[in-house]
């Protein structure tokens, strides 16, 4: 017999990238950043006293969120340290909604955000996206009558990369009723010459929350060191009440900040993607795939009519020790997706490419 509540019996778990156990695999499948962390984080892992793990960690991670505030323009109220983006969006759904309510996402967005809505026992409402993958103008209504009291908006979108401008982010916190929570996961690879700001939105509305993660854009997916900016009116619940009292461990908190105070470093990675991300596109595009402009550290990209399908071609990628991701989801299906490596991990892929669709 089975011991589960009905409600998880029900669910189904979160589907990952697969983690190859070849070390020579080369790995395009989880947007992870191809370069290592800063120099700054193996002198602080050198540096760091064993002899203080017997000890519980500073509980809210201060000097964390420090070095995010000074960087950010924010004060410490206004950040929250979490075991790495999940936990935060685990917590938006734990404060901001009940059992029985409804959150709002767009499709396709996350596929982690409806297993934490399924966990909570609230209901998903979603908004498609229109063909170009923008949201329509409406959302924010469709949202509020929908009931919605939580939106998940990430932003550069995943899966396709592409980017909501902030003034659009404005209008739906401004017309929206409930919690906005914007996931910028991926924010770190946008185009400066953009000028990208959303820091400015927590100052503007009370009902944002941005998404923060230093493991794409600080290549630390394994130290698992996520955050939050918003109100302080939004952080403090989910400080001290939801959150478990030692949610960041103490390496965690050492090597993030560490990581975070050396964005020179971090950056010289961005830029170095961004030109890997413009030359993959335009190496596909001369190939016929369909591709819309990324600003993201990956690509979605459908295949030529007369090549083979999409599926087919991650099988026979894998086959060759290259992995990419490929979803089996309406919009989805015909389309795989890159996560940019380096040059060299680009070249490798793009020449077993050309052998499967015999270019
Ligand atoms: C990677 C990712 C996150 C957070 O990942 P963590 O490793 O938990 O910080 C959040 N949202 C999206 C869309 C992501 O791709």
């Amino acid at each position: 017999m089975s011991y589960e509540s009905p409600r998880v019996r029900a669910m189904s778990g979160y589907t990952w990238g697969e983690q190859p156990l070849r070390p020579d695999a080369i790995k395009l499948n989880t947007n992870e950043n191809p370069y290592p962390p800063s120099p700054k984080v193996d002198e602080a892992l050198r540096s760091f006293d064993v002899a203080s793990l017997r000890r519980y960690p500073q509980p809210t991670a201060d000097g964390f969120r420090d070095v995010v505030a000074r960087k950010l323009g924010v004060e410490r109220s206004n950040v929250l340290a979490t075991n790495g983006g999940d936990e935060l969006l685990r917590l938006a759904f734990t404060t901001f909604v009940d059992a029985g309510n409804v959150y709002g996402t767009t499709y396709p967005s996350y596929s982690l955000y409806p297993v934490l809505a399924a966990i909570q026992g609230c209901s998903e409402f979603t908004v498609p996206l229109e063909n170009d993958w923008s949201m329509p103008g409406d959302i924010a209504r469709r949202f509020n009558e929908a009931g919605a009291r939580l939106i998940c908006i990430v932003n550069p979108h995943a899966p396709s990369g592409t980017l909501a401008r902030s003034d659009a982010l404005a209008v739906i916190a401004r017309e929206f009723r409930g919690v906005v929570l914007i996931d910028e996961a991926y924010v770190d690879f946008v185009d400066p010459t953009l000028s990208h700001r959303t820091v400015s939105l927590i100052r503007d509305f009370d009902n944002v929350i941005l998404l923060r993660t230093l493991s794409k854009g600080y290549s630390l997916a394994g130290l698992r060191l996520g955050f939050a900016v918003a109100r302080e009116s939004l952080i403090e619940p989910m400080l001290n009440k939801t959150r478990d009292s030692y949610n960041v461990d103490a390496i965690a908190q050492h090597l993030a900040a560490a990581a975070f105070g050396d964005t020179a470093y971090a950056s010289s990675t961005w830029a170095r993607v961004r030109a890997e991300r413009d030359r993959l596109t335009t190496e596909l595009r001369m190939r016929a795939f369909e591709l819309p402009s990324s600003q993201s550290n990956f690509l979605l990209a459908r295949p030529p009519m007369h090549a083979p399908s999409a599926k087919a071609i991650q099988a026979s990628l894998k086959a060759r020790g290259i992995l990419v991701r490929h979803f089996d989801a309406p919009r989805l299906t015909d389309k795989l997706r890159i996560t940019i490596g380096t040059p060299e991990q680009n070249t490798a892929f793009l020449h077993a490419l050309d052998d499967i669709i015999g270019k």
